[in-house]
């Protein structure tokens, strides 16, 4: 229904354009782009909170998205929006064009040459503590910006695992990040569930030029959760874990080399879920990640089946251990930098 509502939203805007041309021209423009796999509301509430009673770490960032879209009716559109403009640069400068690829059990995919070069996000850090533990070593902070900068340059020391199959498709996003600033605060409640209530008590700094992450203890056994691009700028960044950020002092395993942090920076960059929260024919809009039809965990050994394609179970995307996901892949890449372009949602974060 959703979707329905989205088209016609579209239509309407298309018809209701007072220049004949620049209707046929937007007419034109949009039968370039195949929205149809587009989705915004999953099960996630379901899933997650399955996985977590089974024991399982999780990520609640589509639960957050689920509880957002509810909240806001204006959010589906600058999504859509987002996702368009997203399709459209990727299909006019490279190849696959059009969507994700849909359900082609991935693929190669070429790194775009956008122009922009190495993308420098600064990174303010909020660590909220309620007893000694928590109130983490500016050494632990580092060590996650350390991680971020390894993960998305691709000079992570476990990028040579990735098996052959997959070696045309690690990719360096030429995406950094500077520490810019680190915010302590004590406070004596101990666990700040996922509705962005540490968000409230201790707002973003600047979130348009700065990616904002609050360290704290979420409970419930969750990793972490992020705001995709598009949502509230009060509400902007990404939540960790304390005992899941970064990779040294209080860190616990297998969550203990600062790949919460690598995964929740992906979904704030635009990057989905690697299984694409659905069953196989529910995509994540990626071209080169095969088709999965649920998160895999531990460290599965390669090949793991799945809708009739190995999965890229060492993707960052995915639900494995840290020690076990070391890549993000060229479409990923090509994803998440087409968020900095002129008018994108994220450019004023690269000062574009
Ligand atoms: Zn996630």
């Amino acid at each position: 229904m959703k979707k329905i509502i989205i088209s016609m939203a579209v239509l309407t805007l298309l018809f209701t354009s007072c220049n004949e041309d620049k209707t046929q021209e937007l007419q034109e423009e949009q039968s370039k782009i195949d929205m149809s796999d587009f989705y915004l509301y999953t099960d996630a509430d379901i899933d997650e909170n399955n996985r977590i009673a089974e024991g399982k770490g999780s990520c609640y960032t589509m639960v957050n998205l689920n509880r957002q879209l509810n909240k806001d009716p204006k959010l589906a559109k600058k999504m859509f929006d987002i996702e368009y403009n997203t399709r459209n640069l990727i299909s006019a400068k490279g190849k696959p064009a059009g969507t994700g690829g849909g359900n082609n059990g991935g693929g190669d995919t070429t790194p775009i040459d956008d122009g922009l070069g190495i993308i420098n996000i600064p990174v303010y850090v909020h660590v909220i503590y309620s007893n000694s533990n928590e109130n983490i070593s500016n050494a632990q902070v580092a060590s996650q910006i350390s991680v971020l900068n390894a993960d998305f340059r691709k000079t992570n020391s476990d990028a040579s695992q990735v098996p052959t199959e997959f070696a045309d498709d690690i990719t360096d996003s030429e995406i950094e990040f500077t520490l810019a600033g680190t915010f302590r605060h004590s406070n004596s409640n101990s666990s700040w569930g996922t509705n962005d209530a540490v968000k409230a008590a201790y707002p973003p700094v600047t979130p348009q030029t700065h990616l904002n992450i609050w360290v704290c203890n979420i409970g419930g056994g969750i990793l972490g959760y992020a705001q995709f691009p598009g949502g509230n700028s009060n509400t902007d960044g990404v939540v960790i874990g304390t005992e899941y950020f970064g990779n040294t002092g209080y860190v616990s395993a297998p969550f203990d080399k600062g790949r919460t942090g690598t995964h929740e920076v992906g979904h704030y960059l635009n990057l989905r879920h690697i299984w694409g929260d659905g069953r196989c024919k529910q995509d994540d809009f990626v071209a080169d990640t095969p088709s999965s039809d649920a998160p895999n965990y531990g460290c599965p050994s390669y090949p793991t089946v799945n809708c009739k394609s190995n999965d890229m179970t060492m993707n960052y995307m995915d639900y494995t251990n840290d020690d076990c996901m070391y890549m993000f892949s060229d479409g990923q890449r090509n994803r998440m930098r087409a968020i900095f372009a002129a008018g994108g949602s994220r450019a004023s974060l690269a000062g574009n």
